[in-house]
């Protein structure tokens, strides 16, 4: 943990809270040194010097160009020595141009993971690149490296919780594509190999190609995009063996499942059944192609560049078996995407002057029916009627075509949900801890990160707030604990500002005009609309200032990584997410299995009214936890367990929009760098404390190194004869009430006497 490196010691007096903070060093006069020059495009050049004074200075450019220029628009740049440095902390100069060239430096060379103080920052490189398997495995075990990794951060990890017995996490965050996923992987492996042995991590490796045929989608942004959180929780026994896992997903997008956008794909499981299952499965399921469903067709695209969905179709159920889910549960599952897909094909016919409809009974129908094992009649019903309470009498009230189409997709929706997570609670059971467990863990976060399209909906409403939470957490590890810790050793500490976004999280959470619960307010009123909604917001929030209200039916918020525009459409719908009692009756009334478990998950849950009297909405709807309220709760929980562990970080970096190797865009770059607050760490090391020793391990540690005798054998004593005679500058380090604080690089030379001797 101990440095090696001595930046030049930044001044604290100079720290700037800024955003896009950069040194103000005076350039006048300098002549021949390199700095940063914005090009009219937002891309940084690389200028030299010719010559300057407090107003303007002339400099060349790499394409010969020599212009004149305002001195106090250029930004000074490093040395060439520090060209593609390791950690961010070493260079010289901190500012946005220099991080971005070192950052591209190192990409260019296939480096692409660089540490920024205590976080490691990872940018994809679209591309295989040589950085993994076995022989990098030992190299990081034995410390052979010292490369910024994944590897290395694991290590870490696993050492700290043997060493600390804390209860450690990887917190991997980063926007669509940035690759998330494929970290977590890594850091998996890596797991996999230094605490393998039991047999159980080749389970738990096996999960990966499960959650991601049944949660990840092609998307515009990503090929392979999750559209669930995760958090794997890896135990290890009192010998550092793998002894078991679990895994907790977050908030599926199901809308997925009904519809999707032009060049998007549905889950990939739905592609891969179609592509890859045999004939005998084919036969039971009167499976068709993929382009043969409704749902599958809207978006007009089949197949992703690469991938072959039949191959991919073995490799599931190869892990399905691993997960030791048998054969027959295996039938279940196929049969209940097979029950989706043709749903999706289920038509309607008008058969009133009101525009009622009926089911029309068709191949889609009487497949469905079969499928899920009740009769096609009900089916119909189901999908047609709705049976309402008024007063003392039941009555049956036939529905409208659009009615009707949602309680079809409504259906399907669910039943996919319900699997997704039947799936997943399966999973746990195989991968289940056994009794002799010692409590520590490791768990790898892989949640979606901050969102912001033209249009932005319930889905990045949800997400966004999420990534506020770990923003929270992020601050609170990497500035607030940190100065918390220098003031209550009572060292001298002129306090730093940071971003805090306690304002935004009270905006969503405060109660009972916040966000969220206004959003479950309104979902409860049987007149409550999107627009209604919107314009509560407008008259409870205003006075927020990480609010606005904006025309129409939109709200915009401030968040940390930048403002969004909330389109309300739909909001009160999504948040209700309501599947009729007449659907759960019909799924409780099948005859086959998987259904009846989904009918009683629906109705356990519908035990807890959470959000209010909603069954007044349709009558005999059933009650359940609104989407909103029951994200806050599984986020508060995973927060609690993240507070009990010692994170790491990871910021996933997308150098480009377009999948490729090779393309770093310098502003995309930059605009995620800001989001996450990458800058302001590598600053707040910096001009900080990271390395810190008690008064006594101090002693211990360097005491025997003393050349002359200390009249006083108290540690505090002896630790201070060290410093002078290691010459260490009083700027250096400070005396806490119990530790030693010292900046970077202060601890190296004291390692490496005590090494020679
Ligand atoms: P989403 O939020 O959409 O799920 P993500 O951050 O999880 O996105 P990934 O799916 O992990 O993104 O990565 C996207 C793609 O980038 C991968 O499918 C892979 O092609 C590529 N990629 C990511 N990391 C690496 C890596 N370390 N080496 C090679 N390719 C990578
Ligand atoms: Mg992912």
């Amino acid at each position: 943990d101990l440095d090696s490196v001595t930046p030049p010691l930044p001044s604290i007096s100079s720290f700037r809270t800024e955003r896009r903070w950069g040194d103000t060093t005076s350039y006048a006069g300098k002549k021949k040194l390199q700095s940063w020059y914005q090009l009219p495009n937002g891309n940084w050049e690389l200028g030299k010097i010719l010559s300057t004074s407090v107003t303007e200075t002339v400099i060349s450019l790499p394409n010969e160009k020599v212009i004149k220029v305002k001195t106090e628009d250029l930004v000074p740049a490093n040395p060439d020595i520090l060209n593609g440095v390791d950690d961010l902390m070493q260079l010289s100069y901190l500012n946005e141009p220099s991080v971005l060239y070192n950052l591209q430096y190192r990409y260019n060379r296939d480096m692409i993971y660089t540490k920024a103080g205590p976080v490691l920052v990872a940018i994809n490189p679209f591309k295989k690149v040589c950085l993994y398997g076995n022989e990098y495995i030992e190299a990081y075990k034995h410390k052979a490296v010292d490369s910024p990794h994944v590897y290395a951060i694991t290590d870490t990890a696993i050492r700290e919780m043997v060493r600390d017995e804390v209860n450690q996490s990887i917190i991997i965050s980063g926007e669509s594509g940035a690759g998330k996923t494929e970290t977590a992987k890594i850091a998996m492996q890596y797991l996999a190999a230094l605490g393998g042995g039991s047999g159980i991590e080749h389970e738990i490796l096996k999960t990966n190609p499960i959650l991601e045929a049944f949660g990840n989608a092609k998307t515009l942004r990503n090929d392979n995009s999750s559209r669930f959180g995760k958090l794997i929780e890896i135990h290890f026994s009192e010998t550092g063996k793998i002894s078991g896992a679990n895994i907790q997903t977050f908030l599926l997008e199901k809308s997925r499942v009904v519809q999707c956008t032009e060049g998007e794909r549905s889950y990939h499981i739905f592609y891969q059944l179609c592509a890859g299952a045999p004939p005998a499965l084919r036969e039971m399921l009167n499976l068709k192609s993929a382009d043969e469903y409704k749902y599958l067709q809207q978006s007009n695209c089949y197949s992703i560049t690469g991938v072959d969905d039949a191959e991919e179709f073995r490799v599931v159920k190869e892990a399905l078996d691993v997960v030791h889910i048998n054969k027959e549960d295996q039938e279940s599952v196929f049969a209940m995407l097979a029950a989706v897909l043709w749903l999706g094909n289920i038509s309607f016919s008008v058969i009133d002057n009101e525009n009622h409809v009926e089911a029309v009974a068709d191949e889609g129908l009487f497949t469905v029916a079969k499928l899920v094992g009740c009769c096609p009649e009900e089916l119909m019903l189901a999908l047609s009627t709705r049976k309402m309470r008024v007063g003392n009498d039941n009555i049956v009230q036939k529905l409208t075509l659009s009615q009707a189409v949602d309680t079809r997709d409504a259906l399907a929706k669910s039943i996919y949900a319900c699997l997704f997570e039947w799936l997943v609670e399966q999973i746990n059971k195989s991968l289940a801890v056994g009794k002799r467990r010692t409590g520590r863990s490791i768990s790898i976060l892989d949640i979606y990160g901050f969102e912001s399209f033209d249009r932005n909906s319930f889905e990045q409403f949800c997400i966004n707030y999420a990534n506020e939470r770990l923003q929270q957490h992020f601050n609170r590890h990497l500035f607030k604990l940190e100065q918390e810790e220098y003031i209550q050793d009572g060292i001298d500490w002129t306090r730093v500002e940071f971003e805090d976004n306690q304002d935004c999280l009270g905006l969503f959470e405060k109660r009972p005009l916040g966000l969220l619960s206004l959003l479950d307010e309104e979902s409860t009123f049987p007149n409550g609309s999107d627009l209604t909604f919107a314009n509560k917001l407008k008259q409870h929030l205003s006075s927020n200032s990480s609010f606005r209200g904006e025309r129409d039916k939109a709200f915009t918020i401030s968040h940390y990584a930048g403002e969004v525009t909330y389109d309300t459409t739909g909001f009160l719908e999504k948040n209700r997410d309501l599947l009729h009692l007449d659907s759960i009756q019909l799924l409780s009334s099948c005859s086959c299995h998987l259904p009846q478990i989904f009918a009683s998950s629906m109705l356990n849950r519908s035990e807890k009214p959470v959000v209010g009297p909603l069954h007044k909405l349709g009558g005999a709807d059933s009650q359940k936890l609104s989407v909103a309220t029951k994200f806050k709760g599984q986020l508060f929980l995973l927060m609690k367990r993240l507070e009990n562990t010692t994170p790491h970080f990871i910021r996933c970096i997308k150098p480009n929009n377009s999948q490729s190797p090779g393309i770093y865009e310098q502003g995309l770059v930059l605009q995620q760098l800001r989001c996450c607050g990458v800058l302001e760490v590598v600053r707040i090391s910096r001009s900080g404390f990271p390395t810190r020793m008690s008064h006594q391990k101090f002693a211990r540690r360097y005491g025997f190194l003393l050349l002359e005798n200390v009249a006083s054998q108290e540690p505090l004593s002896v630790s201070v004869a060290i410093l002078h005679q290691f010459n260490i500058l009083p700027e250096m380090y400070q005396v806490g009430y119990t530790k030693l604080f010292f900046r970077t690089g202060q601890i190296g030379v004291l390692e490496d006497t005590r090494n020679r001797t």
